[in-house]
């Protein structure tokens, strides 16, 4: 070989396969949508181009003998601790390609803390009886919106969603994931009592009959907005900002927009799908309050109308900003939430922790006494029941879960679903790749994730002495801090670990 790129000498992941258990049946060479196994014809076996392995572990999970196992690549980079793996290969990349390295998922730098690992719960001992979820009944319904702002001569709540559990499928648009992995969401979602949301890619037609369980999305792009549309969610939010990615637009690929995407984002077959990063029709608070009336009128104040911002230094100013527009419901996404694509460099280096801007947000609108106009939605790396009950005691109503659910029907956060590649079939339209989800067996991998946490979470809730989710909603003193600094612990209203109430 003459020519090899830096980049392609410096791969992760090793393709070990044990001979003597292949059967030579070249399920790890269909199966890799990368095309790192092949078939040597020559050779009259199995092999891999390592460099091409992005390290899914599909070919690992599928070999029916057990033959194939993806290990890191032993040859390191020479040591340096200032200079990182990531940071050298990033400059690789830039050399090779000249142009802006992009990614999926969310934030994994482990540089930056993650609070959630550092919250403990308090549990009741002796004076305080913990309850038995087991034996005694135990309430997770939730209502999210407007619970008690004055919208007509009679004091009276605005249109609520109601959620029998509090956590909330988040947005992902039709493009970025596929129909079949759509409607596990959207058939989870029902079964439970809970919501879905459809990003900013439209409702496919097959979706309509979910419509009570759907929030439908507004973004920037407006693809897919029609009065129908609207009128068939049983919520609307305006899209602002996504936690992977704050302040940029969005962009679906033209290779991405076969024809049903096209159709249901109303847009041409094969064209790009770019979102700007602003609205162009909102450039301050009054402006949003006109999209958010508009919004209102087009469905009789029948819905509630929600507005999605990501975790910013300014989030409890913005927070209520937005509930004084007259938002039902506030989404803050943390820079730990997922994508399908954005430059890694945003992602790695914008955007605030969800714990933190959760916690000043709550606390903003209480100060403002406003914050029982606004349901407010955590989301951006919620990975577990815990991490859910963590973020209502710091003020959330409910959580989005996007990754975990994708999690839960396979994904192995390879992080490349900006590829459109992804095999195991989740975030790619390729017919042939959607295939590898099933809708039924999605749905029940996505449903009983869902009972899962359900349970968990009554059962850490018994320990608190709490029979309801409602009684932790802001609840700091159920919540203790290990392993962070006064301003920290000031800044989510939480004591240290061993403080009494
Ligand atoms: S990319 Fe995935 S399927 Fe392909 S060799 Fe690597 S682990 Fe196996
Ligand atoms: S969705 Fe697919 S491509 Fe994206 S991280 Fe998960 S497995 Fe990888």
């Amino acid at each position: 070989m003459l020519y090899q790129p830096i980049v392609s000498n410096y791969y992760d992941f090793k393709v070990v396969r044990d001979q003597e258990r292949c059967i030579k049946c070249q399920g790890c060479v269909t199966q890799c949508s990368f095309d790192a196994n092949f078939w040597d014809q020559d050779r009259e076996k199995i092999d891999t181009i390592h460099n091409k392995c992005i390290g899914c572990h599909r070919c690992e999970a599928l070999c029916p003998t057990d033959a194939i196992s993806i290990q890191h690549n032993p040859s390191k980079f020479r040591e340096n601790g200032y200079w990182t793996k990531r940071e050298i290969r990033n400059i690789y990349l830039n050399a090779e390609m000249g142009a802006i390295g992009l990614t999926g998922m969310g934030n994994d730098m482990t540089s930056q803390p993650a609070y959630f690992d550092r919250i403990l719960f308090d549990a009741c001992q002796v004076t305080n009886p913990s309850i038995d979820p087991l034996r005694e009944p135990m309430e997770l319904t939730t209502y999210i919106g407007n619970r008690g702002r004055q919208v007509s001569l009679e004091t009276k709540a605005g249109p609520l969603l109601k959620l029998s559990t509090p956590i909330i499928f988040g947005p992902m648009s039709y493009g970025s994931i596929n129909l079949n992995v759509q409607k596990a969401l959207a058939a989870a979602s029902k079964a439970h009592g809970t919501f879905w949301s459809t990003g900013e890619g439209g409702l496919h037609r097959d979706l309509y009959p979910f419509g009570p369980n759907t929030i439908v999305q507004v973004a920037s792009g407006r693809f897919g907005v029609h009065e129908e549309y609207l009128k068939t969610g049983a919520a609307i939010e305006i899209k602002i900002g996504q936690g992977a990615k704050p302040g940029i637009g969005g962009h679906l690929p033209g290779e991405k927009v076969l024809e049903d995407v096209s159709k249901t984002r109303m847009i041409p077959l094969g064209s790009d799908a770019i979102s700007p990063a602003p609205h162009h029709d909102i450039y301050s608070i009054e402006d949003l309050r006109q999209l958010i009336y508009a919004l209102k009128e087009a469905t009789r104040y029948e819905k509630p109308v929600g507005v999605k911002v990501s975790a910013v230094h300014n989030i409890a100013a913005i927070a209520s900003g937005i509930a004084r527009a007259g938002a039902d419901i506030i989404v803050v996404d943390g820079y730990r939430g997922g994508t399908g694509a954005t430059p890694t460099i945003v992602r790695d280096h914008t955007g605030i922790p969800i714990e933190l801007a959760i916690a000043v947000v709550d606390e903003r609108l209480r100060q403002e006494g406003i914050r029982e106009n606004v349901g407010l939605i955590a989301a951006g790396g919620i990975r577990s029941a815990a991490d859910a009950l963590k973020a209502i005691g710091l003020g959330a109503d409910a959580v989005y879960v996007s990754t975990a659910a994708l999690i839960s029907v396979g994904c192995t956060l390879c992080q490349q679903c900006h590829t459109g590649r992804c095999a195991w079939g989740i975030t790619t339209n390729d017919p042939y790749l959607a295939k590898r989800q099933n809708p039924d067996i999605a749905t029940e991998q996505v449903s009983n994730m869902l009972r899962a946490w359900e349970i968990e979470m009554k059962e850490v809730l018994g320990s608190m002495g709490l029979n309801a989710i409602e009684s932790l909603r802001g609840n700091k003193e159920r919540l203790r801090a290990v392993g962070m600094n006064e301003k920290e612990m000031a800044t989510l209203g939480l004591k240290l670990a061993g403080e009494g109430m």
